[in-house]
C-alpha cells in the first residue's frame, strides 16, 4: 500500500533523538496472527529499555530508497507505533510483536519481512508509571495490546494481584503472556460469537465484581471500545483518574491511527 512520506511539522517540537537504523535479525510466526520481528545491528547499541507499556515507531523508507536520519529537511518515511517487548542489554537486539490484522503499511511489511531487511526505529518514548501503594491490577487487552500487558505484568509489584484479558480471534491465538510472570490470562475470542473488535473487552470490565480503590486499571485497544470502557470506569466505577490508563492503540477505519489517544476528549 503507498502511502505519502510525513509532512515536515511546523510547529516546533520538543528535540528527540534521530530514528536508529535497525536490522532485521529472526522472524517467527508465534501464533497464525502474530509475529515477532527481532531487530540488532545498526545503531541498536543505543536503544535503551523504557518504561512498560512505552512506544517506538517503526519507519518504512522506501525500499532502495536513500533516506538517512540525518537528512533532518527530508520529510520522515511513513511510520507505524509499536511496543518494544524484550531488549537485550547484552546482544542489543529488539523483539517487537507485530499482529497481522489484515491491509496495512506495517501488516503488509511483515508478511514479507526477513533477516538482512532493515530500517528505522524511533523513540522508545511514553510508558506507565505504576502508582504507589497498588494492591490489585486490571487489565484488558486485544492483540495489538498484549506486548505491552505482558510488559506491564512484569513491573507489577510481587504481591499486586493482577486480573488479565485477553481479547484475539480464536484460541489459536493465546500464548503465553510473560516468560518470567507467571499470569493465566482469561481469553476471549472474538470469533466463537463474531463479536465487534473490543467489545469482549467492554463486556468483560462492566461484568467484573468490585474492585479495591488501590488497583490499576490499564485498557488498550481499538479506539471506540477504549471509550466506552473507560465511561464505565468513571461513570459506573468512579475510578479516579490516577487509577486508570486507557489507549486507543488503533481505531476501525482510520490509517496510521496516533499514538497518543488516552480517550480524554
Ligand atoms: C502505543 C501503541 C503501541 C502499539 N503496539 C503494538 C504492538 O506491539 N503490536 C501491534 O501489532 N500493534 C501495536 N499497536 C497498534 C498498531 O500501531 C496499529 O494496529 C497500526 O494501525 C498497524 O499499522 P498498519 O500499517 O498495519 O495499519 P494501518 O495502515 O495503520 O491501518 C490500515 C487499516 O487497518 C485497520 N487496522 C489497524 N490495526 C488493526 C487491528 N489490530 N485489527 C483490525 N484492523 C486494524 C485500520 O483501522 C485501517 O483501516 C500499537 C499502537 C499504539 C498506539
Amino acid at each position: 500500500m503507498a502511502e505519502p512520506a510525513q509532512a515536515a511539522n511546523p510547529r516546533p517540537r520538543k528535540k528527540r533523538p534521530p530514528p536508529k537504523r535497525a536490522e532485521v535479525i529472526q522472524v517467527e510466526r508465534i501464533v497464525p496472527r502474530l509475529t515477532r520481528v527481532t531487530f540488532g545491528g545498526g545503531d541498536m547499541a543505543a536503544f535503551s529499555m523504557p518504561k512498560p507499556g512505552a512506544h517506538i515507531k517503526l519507519l518504512f523508507p522506501e525500499p532502495g530508497g536513500t533516506w538517512s536520519p540525518a537528512d533532518t529537511d527530508a520529510p520522515r518515511p511513513p511510520s507505524r507505533t509499536y511496543t518494544p517487548r524484550r531488549f537485550d542489554a547484552d546482544t542489543h537486539e529488539l523483539d517487537v510483536e507485530v499482529v497481522h490484522h489484515g491491509d496495512g503499511l506495517a501488516a503488509n511489511w511483515v508478511r514479507t519481512a526477513k533477516p538482512g531487511d532493515e530500517l528505522f526505529i524511533g523513540g522508545p518514548g511514553g510508558g506507565l508509571d505504576i502508582p504507589d501503594g497498588t494492591t490489585h491490577a486490571v487489565l484488558l487487552a486485544d492483540e495489538t495490546a498484549m506486548p505491552a500487558a505482558g510488559m506491564i505484568v512484569e513491573a507489577l509489584p510481587e504481591d499486586c494481584e493482577a486480573a488479565v484479558f485477553c481479547e484475539v480471534a480464536d484460541a489459536d491465538d493465546e500464548r503465553p503472556l510473560s516468560a518470567v510472570r507467571d499470569v493465566s490470562p482469561t481469553w476471549l475470542h472474538r470469533a466463537e460469537t463474531g463479536a465487534v473488535q473490543g467489545s469482549l473487552l467492554e463486556h468483560a470490565a462492566t461484568a467484573l465484581g468490585g474492585m479495591p480503590e488501590t488497583t490499576l486499571w490499564w485498557i488498550a485497544c481499538e479506539a471506540g471500545a477504549m471509550r466506552r470502557v473507560r465511561k464505565h470506569l468513571m461513570d459506573d466505577r468512579g475510578v479516579e483518574k490516577a487509577w486508570m490508563n486507557t489507549r486507543g492503540y488503533w481505531r476501525l477505519g482510520e490509517t496510521n491511527y496516533p499514538d497518543h489517544d488516552y480517550g480524554e476528549d
